[in-house]
């Protein structure tokens, strides 16, 4: 794992306090997580602030969005394929009915989509639900 100064080096993001302890976070938990989680963590953050860090992580290929079936967002941390001109998230996400909790199952690629001709994918994802390990 990288240190949270090399990921915010690679980034060309400066290192914040706000950016330092939101990003700790993320290296910490090993599944994907909320903004509501972030909020539980840190009291002193404000929403704006929050959403903007989110936001500049996202663009710079730091974090990933995952959207669930109820259309709830949480973030995983990205791999180092990553960077602020493409993300390589092609992977399965998967959300427990139990704990809640959303893992990045990285071993599990999107397969190939064969399509009609004429048709081209920009993006493609993945998310299932069910039981995970924990639970
Ligand atoms: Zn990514
Ligand atoms: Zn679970
Ligand atoms: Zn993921």
């Amino acid at each position: 794992v990288k240190s949270i100064l090399q990921l915010l080096a690679n980034a060309d993001l400066r290192l914040t306090k706000v950016r330092k302890d939101i990003l700790s976070i993320f290296i910490e938990a090993n599944h994907a997580i909320t903004t509501h989680d972030i909020e539980k963590y840190f009291e002193y953050l404000d929403r704006i602030t929050l959403y903007r860090t989110l936001k500049s992580f996202e663009e710079k290929g730091l974090i990933h969005k995952i959207i669930d079936f109820q259309g709830n967002a949480s973030y995983a941390l990205c791999t180092h394929e990553c960077n602020e001109h493409k993300h390589h998230d092609e992977h399965l996400h998967f959300k427990c009915d139990d704990c809640g909790t959303t893992y990045c199952i990285e071993d599990a690629k999107i397969p190939h989509i064969n399509l009609p001709v004429g048709y081209s994918i920009k993006q493609a994802r993945l998310m299932v639900n069910g039981k995970c390990n924990k639970c």
